[in-house]
């Protein structure tokens, strides 16, 4: 998929919006939806999803609901540091295939790093334990 081009509704973080696939939330509230990412790159890794766009990525998002937006993902971005005080977070994300993106709804993804591990690939790693990740999402929304 190109950087331009129509918002797929069947997108996996538009049935998880809908309610009609599974996620492990962290926090939810008019504006987002944050929850853990099921293939982590490291522990704690979390993602966050704006509701009622049809942004495939930064670039679609309507600029009035962009400051909104982010301002939920440094609320959960602090929240994992208080959480699980990592030696670092990479916040990022990515804009078309080329540029590593898999999934065509604008996320933010929220990294912890620990010094000394390597982080885990991008989009190539394996399943998380459901109940380690539920763990993990209890002790982060403590936090929020
Ligand atoms: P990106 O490659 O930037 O589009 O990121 C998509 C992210 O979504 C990847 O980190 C995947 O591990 C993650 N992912 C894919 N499917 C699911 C799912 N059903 N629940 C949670 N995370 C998912």
């Amino acid at each position: 998929m190109t950087l331009h081009d129509t918002y797929d509704p069947s997108n996996i973080f538009a049935k998880i919006l809908r309610g009609e696939m599974p996620a492990v939330k962290v926090y939810e509230d008019d504006i987002a939806l944050a929850f853990m990412d099921v293939f982590p790159q490291s522990e704690g890794h979390t993602l966050v999803i704006p509701k009622d766009v049809t942004a495939r990525n930064l670039l679609d998002m309507p600029p009035e609901k962009l400051g909104p937006f982010m301002l939920v993902v440094q609320k959960v971005t602090q929240a994992v540091e208080a959480a699980l005080t990592p030696d670092g977070i990479v916040v990022t994300q990515f804009n078309g295939a080329p540029a590593g993106q898999t999934v065509y709804h604008l996320h933010v993804h929220i990294i912890p790093r620990s010094e000394g591990k390597a982080l885990g690939r991008h989009g190539s790693g394996g399943m998380a334990d459901m109940g380690d990740l539920e763990k993990l999402a209890a002790r982060i929304r403590a936090k929020l």
